[in-house]
């Protein structure tokens, strides 16, 4: 399956909604990439799979998959002034804490 699919087939996303996305889908993303773009993520920790219209959004947003230290492949996007990947599982954690 083309990871774009996979990407779409995960429906409307939120922050909320990235913390819920099935491991079973990120780990068809991730089967479904080839070799170049495998090793882009391993060495450079993450990659671009796709820009995105989120519902209520005025535009586009990229979706990378990324490799957390502690949670594995998860998807994640720019947020926070620095535009920052943040991993949505060590988000939670954080949130949790706090
Ligand atoms: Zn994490």
């Amino acid at each position: 399956m083309d990871k774009r699919q996979v990407l779409a087939s995960l429906g409307v996303m939120s922050v909320m909604g990235l913390q819920q996305i099935n491991p079973e889908k990120i780990t068809q993303i991730v089967s479904s990439l080839n070799m170049m773009e495998f090793l882009t993520l391993i060495v450079t920790g993450k990659l671009l799979l796709d820009w995105v219209m989120l519902d209520g959004w005025k535009d586009k947003i990229p979706f990378y998959i990324i490799k957390c230290k502690t949670h594995g492949f998860q998807i994640s996007y720019p947020s926070g002034f620095s535009r920052e990947l943040i991993c949505p599982k060590c988000t939670k954690e954080l949130s949790i804490k706090l």
